[in-house]
């Protein structure tokens, strides 16, 4: 199953090169130490330009970020926000992958707010970073910042961590189990990103473990595309649960541009475990194209083959089926029009408008229902170990 590359196969269909698109050859077994130097890195992450509020620039984690790519021009910016040239979609099509790799930002996190949600985790922290080095072609993460966005590092990672500390003390024990976690609160402290990758660029993702380490009625929660062996080395004392997302590896090499290969994530689970993680799954996006059940049923099986019994014994998953945006479909259409063959398929989607307006598609209700139902029998068929948090 393994391909080592996680691009679309041949590039053709793509405004890129392939340089552009992969992460870099093989990576390190589990004992390397400084990943985030090593020239697998380094191309991920061939950082060029900053774009750097004052105040995080000058803070300790923004001069650290500075220190790490002292190569890189700095462009002094009033806010995160609305950086000319840089957010938004028009202009930056041709060279969104290229943006996502060669730019930072640095900012400062101004709104710390806790919100519930009640599937992935109890509690969406507020993320110390915003945007992604990755372009995977169904991602929502871009669209609050237009598509060609960046990693943005929030520098007053200490005010972000005190916001949840104190989140954390005011809610007290978890008296009720829930599928969320039977005894800890679960905060989500990835939602627009990816914390493995940010772990790359400065040390906020390695102080959000360790901060999870103190507090005993919490855990912080991840998912993650991309294997970053430093993580092996933050010793969370199973504070911290890391979510591999997986789909079929067809589909990963399509749609998760840049990221790492599936069989990867799969293979890195035990490594995680036995370094103190909690290891669950996201089987994500399931995205409903003709061979789909027949994909999915390869990839349960493979996950049968080579978990060991310790990974098993504490693994779940949440299903979640694809859901698209129009705008994106448009932009899509600019640099990745095979993705939207598999993606854009009216006839078995419906239209939704979203809180922020935004025109969402998702698979219309019944055949939703349908694959749902499916990929649960398939999950009970091939890997009846795996415990499904939720589904929808
Ligand atoms: S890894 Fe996650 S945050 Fe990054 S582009 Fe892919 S879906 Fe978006």
């Amino acid at each position: 199953m393994h391909d080592p590359s996680p691009a679309p196969d041949d590039g053709s269909g793509t405004l890129f090169g392939l340089d552009a698109l992969t992460p870099g050859g093989p990576v390190p077994g589990p004992t390397a130490t400084g990943f985030r130097d090593s020239p697998a890195a380094r191309r991920l992450l061939p950082v060029r330009e900053i774009h750097a509020e004052p105040a995080a620039a000058a803070s300790p984690r923004g001069r650290q970020v500075l220190a790490r790519f002292p190569g890189a021009r700095v462009v002094e910016v009033d806010s995160h926000w609305r950086i000319p040239g840089l957010h938004g979609n028009e202009g930056n099509v041709e060279r969104w992958v290229r943006i996502k790799g060669e730019t930072l930002v640095l900012g400062e996190r101004k709104t710390l707010t806790t919100r519930p949600n009640g599937r992935s985790a109890d509690w969406i922290a507020p993320g110390a970073s915003n945007g992604c080095a990755m372009a995977c072609a169904y991602c929502y993460v871009p669209r609050r910042k237009g598509y060609a966005n960046p990693v943005t590092v929030f520098t007053n990672i200490d005010r972000i961590l005190a916001h949840i500390g104190r989140h954390i003390a005011r809610q007290g024990p978890k008296t009720e189990p829930n599928q969320c976690d039977d005894q800890a609160w679960v905060y989500d402290v990835g939602e627009n990103g990816d914390c493995s990758v940010d772990a790359l660029i400065c040390d906020n993702t390695a102080d959000l473990v360790h901060a999870f380490r103190q507090w005993p009625t919490a855990k912080a929660s991840f998912a993650t595309k991309f294997v970053n062996p430093d993580l092996l080395a933050l010793d969370p004392c199973g504070r911290t649960r890391i979510r591999f997302s997986l789909m079929p590896p067809d589909d990963s090499r399509l749609l998760d541009v840049r990221t790492s290969p599936v069989a990867e994530r799969i293979a890195a689970a035990a490594d995680f475990l036995d370094a103190g993680y909690e290891v669950h799954f996201n089987l994500s996006p399931v995205v409903v194209r003709p061979g789909w059940e027949g994909a999915w049923a390869e990839l349960l099986r493979h996950l049968d083959d080579v978990l060991p019994e310790r990974v098993r014994r504490q693994a779940a998953a949440e299903v979640i089926m694809l859901t698209h945006n129009r705008e994106l479909h448009e932009v899509n259409l600019g640099w990745h029009p095979r993705a939207e063959e598999v993606l854009w398929r009216p006839e078995l989607q419906e239209a939704k408008r979203s809180e922020n307006g935004a025109l969402n598609v998702r698979y219309r209700a019944g055949a939703k229902a349908e694959a749902v139902a499916r990929l649960r029998a398939l999950v009970a068929e091939h890997a009846p170990w795996l415990r499904l948090r939720y589904a929808f």
